[in-house]
C-alpha cells in the first residue's frame, strides 16, 4: 500500500484507551506487554481469507469481528482468560473504509473481552484476516483435548449448526427461510460470540474442551482421538432454537448441519459424572444453553444414535442411517 495511505491509517487506529498490561501499544516497531506474574501465556493465531472463511460483500467491521472471534474462541477452549491481540491484514487496496471497518468491529468484540489490540501489520494484495490473541492461564488449570474419561458426560454451549444454516440461507440452499430468521442464523455465521466466560467457568470442571469450528463430529473426533476414548451421542438431544427448527424443519437435516456443519465457535465439553451437577448453575449464571449430548465410552469411534436408537453413520460431509 502506498506509504502515506498506511501509515496515515496506522496513525488513526492510535491511541487506544489505556488497558491493564499493556505499556507499549500501536506505533512502535513491537508493542510491550506486561504478563501477570505466575501466569502461563496463551497464544493462538487465525487467518480468514476470502473464499475460504467468508462471503464475498461480508461487511468489513463483521470480519474484523469474526477475525478476533475465531481466536478468542481457541483461547476459551483452553480456558485462558484473554488479554491482547495483533491484527495482520491483507488489503487490496488502500481503502479507507475497509481497514477503519475492520478495525472496528475487531475493537467492538475486543472491548467486550478486555483485550487490547497491541499491533499488526498492513499489506496489500488478496484481501484476508490474520489475528494473533494472547491470553492467560494459571499453571495446570489450562483445559486440554487429552483428559476425556469413559462415563464422562458430554455436553455442548450454544446451538450448533446455526451459522451453516446461516451460510445455507446465505448461498440459497434453503428454501423460504423467513427474513427474520434468515438475520438471526446469518449474524451466528457472521458474527460468532466466543464463549470466553463459559472457558473460565469450567476451569477444574471440565476434564476435556474443544471449540467447535470445523463441524461438531470432527471436533469432538479430536478430543476422542487425543484422549484415547470414544462416544456415544443422541442425535435426537442436539439443541436448536426456534429460528433453526422453521429454517430446517427435518430433524436430520437439523443433526447433519449440527455435527457436519461449521463456524459454530461454540464449546464441546466432556465433565466426569461427579462433577456434571455443577454445569447446571454454569448454564444459568450465564444465561447459556449448556446440554447433555452424550456419554465418553471406552470403546474408540464415535458412534451417534437417532430418535429410534438406530446408529447413524458419520462420513465427513455428514451421515447417513445405515441400514
Ligand atoms: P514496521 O514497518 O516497523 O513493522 P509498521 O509500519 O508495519 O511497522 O507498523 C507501525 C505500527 O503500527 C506498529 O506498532 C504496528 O504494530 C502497527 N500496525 C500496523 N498495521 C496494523 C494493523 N493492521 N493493526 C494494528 N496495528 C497495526
Ligand atoms: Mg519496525
Amino acid at each position: 500500500m502506498p506509504a502515506r495511505g498506511e501509515f496515515g491509517l496506522i496513525r488513526r487506529i492510535r491511541g487506544e484507551k489505556a488497558r491493564q498490561g499493556v505499556v507499549l501499544g500501536i506505533g512502535d516497531d513491537a508493542a510491550l506487554l506486561r504478563p501477570t506474574p505466575g501466569m502461563l501465556l496463551a497464544a493462538c493465531v487465525d487467518t480468514l481469507a476470502e473464499g475460504t472463511h467468508f462471503l464475498p460483500g461480508t461487511p468489513w467491521a463483521d470480519l474484523g469481528w469474526k477475525a478476533l472471534a475465531v481466536n478468542l474462541s481457541d483461547l476459551a477452549a483452553m480456558g485462558a482468560r484473554p488479554r491482547w491481540a495483533t491484527l495482520a491484514l491483507t488489503l487490496p487496496d488502500g481503502d479507507p473504509r475497509a481497514f477503519l471497518g475492520i478495525v472496528r468491529g475487531l475493537r467492538r468484540l475486543a472491548a467486550h473481552h478486555g483485550v487490547a489490540l497491541v499491533g499488526g501489520d498492513t499489506t496489500r494484495g488478496p484481501l484476508a484476516l490474520c489475528v494473533q490473541a494472547l491470553g492467560e492461564v494459571p499453571p495446570r488449570a489450562a483445559l486440554r483435548r487429552a483428559g476425556a474419561r469413559a462415563g464422562d458426560a458430554i455436553y455442548i454451549s450454544g446451538v450448533p449448526g446455526e451459522a451453516a444454516a446461516g451460510l445455507a440461507s446465505a448461498q440459497g440452499r434453503l428454501a423460504g427461510v423467513a427474513p427474520a430468521d434468515e438475520r438471526r442464523l446469518r449474524r451466528r455465521l457472521d458474527r460468532p460470540e466466543p464463549r470466553v466466560a463459559l472457558g473460565l467457568a469450567l476451569r477444574g470442571i471440565a476434564s476435556a474442551c474443544i471449540d467447535v469450528s470445523d463441524g461438531l463430529a470432527q471436533d469432538l473426533g479430536h478430543v476422542l482421538r487425543e484422549s484415547g476414548v470414544g462416544a456415544e451421542l443422541h442425535a435426537s438431544v442436539l439443541p436448536a432454537s426456534p429460528a433453526l427448527r422453521r429454517a430446517v424443519p427435518d430433524p436430520d437435516a437439523r443433526a447433519r448441519l449440527a455435527l457436519a456443519g461449521g463456524d459454530d465457535y461454540e464449546l464441546c465439553f466432556s465433565v466426569p459424572a461427579a462433577r456434571a451437577a455443577r454445569i447446571d448453575a454454569i448454564a444459568r449464571r450465564l444465561r447459556l444453553p449448556l446440554t447433555r449430548i452424550g456419554t465418553v465410552v471406552a470403546r474408540r469411534g464415535l458412534l451417534v444414535r437417532d430418535a429410534a436408537g438406530r446408529r447413524m453413520a458419520l462420513s465427513r460431509a455428514g451421515f447417513d442411517h445405515f441400514a
